[in-house]
């Protein structure tokens, strides 16, 4: 369970309160029933032993065994569970009832008479707790005495106990019930924000044309929903208005480049060109060929980020692809002395775009044979594996620091950026292989280790067909 979260919060909340209130109402309501019984139980007790005072007052000073008679006929305490005791002033004992049938309490642990009138609670070496109330009765000519009648508590206190029984059943049973009811209820409340989240999880700078579920609940869910909404669709206008503004400019500055590039050649070529001239225009000619690279780079990721990526889908080999670029690209790694191997055992069939996959092999060897000094080597592998097509170029070259590793696939990160512009690099590279395998449905990784090499791993989905291929 996760006690963090709103709907578990809010029943928890809600419970605790009703618990509170509930526990409150119960216990107000157990001291004051607890109450009401021991009052009236006093007052009961003082009448009882009024109307006792009242047959001593008509009969006077009687054989005790008159009293025994009279008592047992008005009042029977031996079968109703009571008590009553008359003294005499000189303190003998005119009459005491005897134990109660239900022996609830032993009359002779009973303390002797009070000097004054009045009601006492008395709890008997047994235990028992007795409400006794004592009056005074009697004329001069027959004597004074005193006369008690008592009842033990614990009916009363067995009849309260019953009342706390049946508060903390019902506690129990009320909880549950409000525990169940108030989870159904958030959990009803909350499912509009469970569907935001889950379409708010699957958008992207990709799809940002979708748009998160209206809650229509009239409530502030749908104000959410619709505020959330309007953000994406700023975001959308935001995004395809920088794309807009790459392609544009990218395109744009392919045409100037081209003619810029031609009339550098041109020159270049030109037999009577100053020599001393021809070093500044060598070195003026590779910064545009530079330039026209970064731009075709540009102009391929604003075509990426457009959902251009497979304009050309077809079905392809992607194992055969990998060995015919391996073999394009062995001269400039000979020309680095870097050694190109390339295992594709079996074919591996892909659908896709294979101009992009192209390139795709032709970034990641190019990195591999750029960041690898001579004598090193480089691996091409391309093998299916749990229903993907795994690509991996590993290099025994300069690695990757860890700190970089997570930036490698941002665009226009280069890790030293002085060497790398040396190399002709502007960080584009990786990010349009990103942009393809995910146009693609599929990711890049990497693994490396500074001074020791990298492995950068490209997984795309085969498709159907090829999954029940037994080579896959
Ligand atoms: P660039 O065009 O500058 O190589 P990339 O996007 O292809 O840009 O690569 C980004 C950065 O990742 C590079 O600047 C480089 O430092 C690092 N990198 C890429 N591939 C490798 C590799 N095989 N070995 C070491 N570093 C690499």
């Amino acid at each position: 369970m996760n006690t963090r979260s709103l709907r578990v919060r809010l029943v928890l909340w809600y419970a605790l309160w009703l618990g509170v209130v509930f526990t409150a109402t119960g216990a107000l309501l157990y001291l004051g029933v607890g109450e009401y019984l021991e009052r009236n139980l006093a007052k009961s007790e003082l009448s009882r032993a009024n109307r006792v005072a009242m047959l001593v007052d008509r009969l006077g000073n009687v054989p005790p065994l008159r009293y025994t008679a009279e008592i047992t006929a008005d009042f029977a305490p031996e079968a109703s569970g009571r008590y009553i005791r008359i003294t005499r002033a000189d303190g003998a004992m005119v009459y005491q009832s005897g134990a109660p049938h239900d022996q609830s309490f032993n009359p002779s642990q009973i303390a002797p008479p009070p000097q004054t009138p009045g009601i006492r609670r008395e709890k008997l070496a047994s235990g028992v707790a007795m409400e006794i109330a004592a009056v005074t009765a009697g004329s001069a000519g027959a004597g004074k005495f005193m006369v008690e009648a008592g009842e033990s508590l614990a009916p009363a206190l067995t009849e309260l106990h019953r009342l706390l029984f049946l508060l903390a059943l019902g506690f129990g049973v009320v909880t549950a019930v409000a525990l169940a009811g108030g989870y159904v209820l958030v959990r009803r409340a909350l499912r509009p924000v469970e569907a935001i989240t889950r379409r708010a999880e699957g958008i992207t700078s990709r799809n940002l044309s979708e748009r998160l579920p209206l809650a229509q609940t009239g409530d502030e869910f749908e104000h959410l929903s619709l505020a959330l909404n309007r953000m994406i669709a700023r975001l959308d206008e935001t995004f395809q208005h920088n794309r807009r503004f790459l392609a544009d400019a990218s395109h744009e500055l392919r045409t100037p480049l081209a003619i810029l590039r031609g009339e550098l050649e041109a020159m270049v070529q030109r037999p009577d060109i100053n020599p001393e001239w021809l070093a500044t225009l060598d070195d003026l000619l590779e910064e545009v060929q530079r330039l026209a690279r970064i731009v075709e780079n540009l102009f391929a990721l604003s075509r990426l980020d457009a959902g251009l990526a497979a304009a050309a889908s077809s079905h392809f080999d992607l194992a055969r692809l990998a060995a015919v670029t391996a073999e394009q690209m062995c001269l400039l790694a000979e020309d680095k002395g870097v050694k190109i191997t390339c295992q594709t055992p079996a074919p591996v069939f892909l659908e896709g775009d294979q101009g992009r996959f192209k390139q795709v092999i032709v970034n990641l060897l190019d990195n591999a044979i750029k960041y690898t000094p001579a004598g090193g080597a480089v691996t091409l592998a391309v093998k299916a594996s749990r229903g993907e097509a795994v690509c991996e170029v590993t290099d025994n070259g300069i690695g990757i620091p860890a700190a970089a590793i997570p930036h490698v696939f941002d665009r226009f990160f280069r890790v030293d950026q002085a060497r790398t512009r040396e190399l002709g690099g502007a960080g584009i590279g990786l990010s349009i292989v990103k942009a393809i395998c995910a146009a693609h449905n599929g990711r890049v990784e990497v693994e490396s280790t500074e001074g020791h090499g990298s492995c950068f791993r490209v997984c795309l989905p085969l498709p159907c067909k090829t999954h029940l291929n037994p080579a896959a």
